[in-house]
């Protein structure tokens, strides 16, 4: 199985989760999904790429909540077994003095049009280990940060080593976030310099070969999204076995009596790594930066936003994308199927779904996906939503910034909206088990809702996932997003959404600068520039003169409403896929 994926060169994809699947619960939230969208994308158009990302046995977690609204977090485990296959090859990495064995399974993700790719689940669940390391890969995002920085040194030096030992050639390293950066110690560590070609006091490592292997791309504009360890954390896991022949070589290059940290059987020295990764703590970011030679962010605003936060870097964008036959409702499938053949290979097929599509057939394929969405919130909640009356939704991440209260902010105002004009509202969403904030957040939605029965109903599904997400932005009318700007980096819901028919009513700030077309694809929030204290009113404000008076408008404007939904699959569906940013990937950063 394995042979048919290292005949050729490939590209690693690095990232720290992956949603491969939804009964797969090896991601948290959009980087996951953007990562399997990645690989679902480079299936499709058949790019040599391999990902590596670890196994995570027991998952993220499954969310339950109670009648006071609390989030209570389940374990989420499964069972590689059922999904991947055991690769025999094992390498191992120095984790506090010891060395922690690393395996992996080979999941095959199959793309729609036959495509493969090998995706590698590290795995440090092995009898060679002892009991602790062998539960390193076992949590997403789990544990305190010794725990996290153990699961980087897997992901990053153990990723690189496995690769090499399973016989895969490496034409490019592709960081997804930071949290793989440890990779570029490895690699700095295989390509060092000939000594006979040093000079004494230079450095050994070839910097720039490592920069020209590596691209990185940065997810968020928020600070505490950012790893930071301290030195001594770093010293104390990473130990100093010194590898003999790497000393040597160094020893003869360079000052030998700089401090080093070792790995395993080569080694970093302090000075460089304090170079590289930032004088008073590793900063994996830091760390990513210096070593790629490509830098981008994953929207336009959001790499404006990075070369602030980087001063001295070039950081490129290249806006995120959806993965076309992922994210399309059975109902959209069979239109587009019908109207615009080849959409799934070339998404780009969608611009002319304003025209070549009658409205009638995009209006029956909204409501197929709508009373999907119904029965499915009837099962979970037996709550009865009305499939006459327009449904927002809003699903993500809870965390402050996101602002999934931002609609609650005057409920007087908000129920008087509904008295003219009806509407139903859906949330979904999962926080963070540490982030406390976000978890009131979801208690402060259940006590609105409640405060809002009997004149506007709203649903909060547990347990957000892929398949909920996929009924979500098929199912509701009206796609809501009101982050704070500027930290929402790009965001792929409403990309989501743009592929069934659904616009966005949204914040000004991520991908939502580049898609908005006022009134065409969907409608903004407030303006880009200001602070977001006028968000709520404007929010409002839009909602009941301009969204809601078009939804109810059939006969002053019969089509009206249809006409935008149709605005956002030819505008923004068309470009805002995992194709085209794939697409962009390989033209500007893997064959740079
Ligand atoms: C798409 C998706 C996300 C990301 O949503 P954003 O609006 O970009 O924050 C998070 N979780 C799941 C399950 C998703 O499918």
């Amino acid at each position: 199985m394995l042979e048919q994926f290292i005949l050729a060169p490939r590209i690693a994809y690095f990232s720290m989760e992956i949603a491969l699947r939804n009964e797969i619960p090896t991601y948290a939230g959009g980087l996951g999904v953007l990562a399997g969208d990645t690989m679902r994308s480079a299936a499709d158009l058949a790019l040599p790429m391999v990902a590596v990302s670890l196994v995570s046995r027991a998952g993220y977690f499954r969310q339950e909540i109670d009648a006071q609204g609390r989030q209570i977090e389940r374990p989420a485990s499964w069972d590689p077994e059922r999904f991947a296959r055991p690769l025999d090859a094992k390498i191992a990495v120095p984790i506090e003095g010891r060395a922690v064995w690393i395996g992996a399974w080979l999941y095959v993700l199959e793309g729609q049009m036959g495509g493969l790719q090998p995706v590698l689940l590290l795995d440090t669940d092995l009898d060679e280990n002892r009991h602790e390391d062998r539960e390193i890969t076992h949590h997403l995002y789990g544990g305190d940060e010794t725990y996290r920085l153990k699961q980087e040194i897997v992901l990053g030096v153990g990723g690189v080593r496995l690769l090499q030992a399973l016989g895969f050639t490496i034409r490019h390293y592709h960081m997804n976030e930071g949290h793989s950066a440890l990779l570029g110690l490895e690699l700095l560590r295989r390509y060092l310099y000939p000594p006979e070609d040093l000079h004494s006091g230079e450095s050994p490592y070839d910097l720039p070969r490592v920069r020209e292997l590596c691209s990185f791309t940065t997810h968020t504009p928020v600070e505490a999204g950012h790893d930071r360890f301290a030195y001594g954390l770093v010293q104390r896991v990473l130990g100093n076995a010194v590898d003999v022949e790497a000393m040597k070589r160094l020893t003869n290059a360079a000052d030998a009596q700089r401090s080093r940290i070792a790995i395993d059987e080569g080694l970093i020295d302090l000075a460089t790594l304090k170079h590289l990764a930032g004088e008073d703590s590793l900063n994996m970011t830091r760390l990513a930066l210096n070593l790629s030679e490509y830098v981008n962010g994953v929207a336009k605003r959001h790499a404006e936003i990075s070369r602030t936060m980087f001063p001295g870097y070039r950081v490129h964008a290249v806006t995120n994308g959806v993965h076309p036959f992922t994210w399309t409702a059975a109902s959209y499938r069979k239109l587009y199927d019908r109207y615009l053949p080849s959409w799934c290979h070339e998404p780009e097929q969608l611009v002319r779904a304003d025209c070549c599509i009658p409205d009638a057939a995009v209006w029956e394929a909204h409501v197929e996906a709508k009373q999907a969405l119904i029965e499915k919130v009837r099962a979970l909640t037996g709550v009865a939503l009305h499939p006459k009356i327009p449904i927002l939704g809003f699903a993500r991440r809870m965390t402050a910034y996101k602002r999934p209260d931002l609609l609650f902010s005057d409920l007087d105002r908000l129920k008087e909206i509904a008295r003219n004009r009806s509407f139903q509202i859906v949330f979904a969403g999962k926080a963070h088990p540490h982030d406390e904030g976000g978890k009131r957040l979801i208690e402060q939605l259940h006590a609105q809702a409640r405060a809002l029965e009997g004149a506007v109903p709203v649903v909060y599904l547990p347990d957000y996932d892929m398949e909920i997400a996929r009924l979500l932005v098929a199912g509701v009318d009206i796609w809501l997003n009101t982050p704070l700007r500027p930290l929402e980096a790009s965001g792929t819901s409403g990309m989501k959404a743009a592929f069934n028919g659904v616009p966005s009513l949204s914040v000004l700030d991520g991908w939502w600068i580049e898609g908005c077309v006022e009134g065409v694809t969907g409608w903004a929030i407030g303006d880009a520039a200001g602070a977001g204290d006028g968000d709520a009113r404007a929010l409002y404000d839009k909602l009941e003169q301009v969204v809601l008076p078009l939804y109810y408008g059939y006969a002053q404007d019969p089509g009206g409403w249809i006409k935008v939904m149709k605005g956002a699959i030819s505008k923004n569906a068309s470009y805002f896929n995992s194709h085209r940013m794939m697409r962009r990937y390989v033209t500007e950063a893997y064959l740079r």
